[in-house]
């Protein structure tokens, strides 16, 4: 039996959601759909909203948050997250009940699951990455993060299995329709990581235990999952980092079910 299952339900700027699971437990990082469409997509996979145990917050920006209220409220399910970003412009509106307040750095349990947030530079009051581990298996979650730092590559280390944000090509972005000033929030230090700076610090951290890779929050008009996925693995294959699984997570469509 796996020791560590997880999902993307789902990611891009319209929503992320990430199911991730043991045997016993069931556990959400971000709800950026509506209720109903969460519902859909979990059941694709087979998964039911009954059975979630958590919804852990990444950062207080809606397509990570939209259907926390919904979610907390229909389903009695606590949310965990910083009080900085429990305190954030969508969050503070939910009113939630069953808060569970957490901090960067400390561990915490769902479960036998255990769980580490880690900042990342974004342009959010704050925000997490996650480090989850369960049964001598490791997963990680970075997205939204604009620039790579040693302390978020040391928690990307050593895992299993990886969803790490490539948000774009830079030459796309750099000559695609969007404004000037959002270029720049998109291309500056705490926007979004692009696809050349995500391949090379996973060139850093696959190590012999890495078995799969999620190219995450891709942009719908700055980038393709093709265009991620070559950038990537031509860099991965020039730096001699072969026999790794790497797959792009869309905005539409739930992925596939990974079991380490
Ligand atoms: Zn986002
Ligand atoms: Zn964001």
């Amino acid at each position: 039996m796996a020791g560590l299952s997880y999902c993307t339900l789902g990611s891009g700027s319209r929503g992320n959601s990430y199911a991730i699971w043991d045997s016993e437990d069931l556990f959400l990082v971000d709800a950026g759909f509506s209720g109903k469409e969460l519902k859909k997509r979990m059941g694709q996979v087979g998964l039911s909203p009954d059975d979630i145990k958590a919804i852990i917050i990444t950062h207080d920006h809606s397509d990570h948050v939209k259907g926390v209220g919904v979610m907390n409220r229909r389903y009695n399910i606590p949310i965990y997250a910083t009080p900085t970003v429990l305190k954030g412009k969508v969050l503070k509106k939910e009113k939630l009940k069953g808060q569970v307040e957490i901090q960067p750095g400390k561990k915490f349990k769902i479960g036998r699951l255990e769980i580490k947030g880690f900042e990342v530079p974004h342009d959010a009051p704050q925000t997490l990455g996650y480090r989850i581990q369960n049964n001598g298996r490791c997963m990680a979650i970075a997205t939204d993060t604009g620039h790579m730092t040693p302390q978020i590559q040391k928690m990307l280390e050593g895992c299993d299995g990886l969803v790490l944000e490539s948000n774009h090509d830079i030459e796309m972005l750099k000559n695609g329709p969007y404004p000037a000033f959002l270029k720049k929030r998109i291309l500056g230090d705490k926007g979004h990581l692009p696809n050349v700076e995500s391949g090379e610090v996973l060139v850093k951290v696959i190590g012999p235990d890495t078995q799969h890779i999620t190219l995450a929050h891709l942009s719908e008009e700055n980038n393709t999952p093709e265009v991620a996925l070559e950038t990537v693995k031509t860099i991965l294959s020039s730096n001699k980092v072969n026999g790794v699984v790497v797959i792009p997570a869309s905005q539409d469509e739930v992925g596939e079910v990974v079991e380490l």
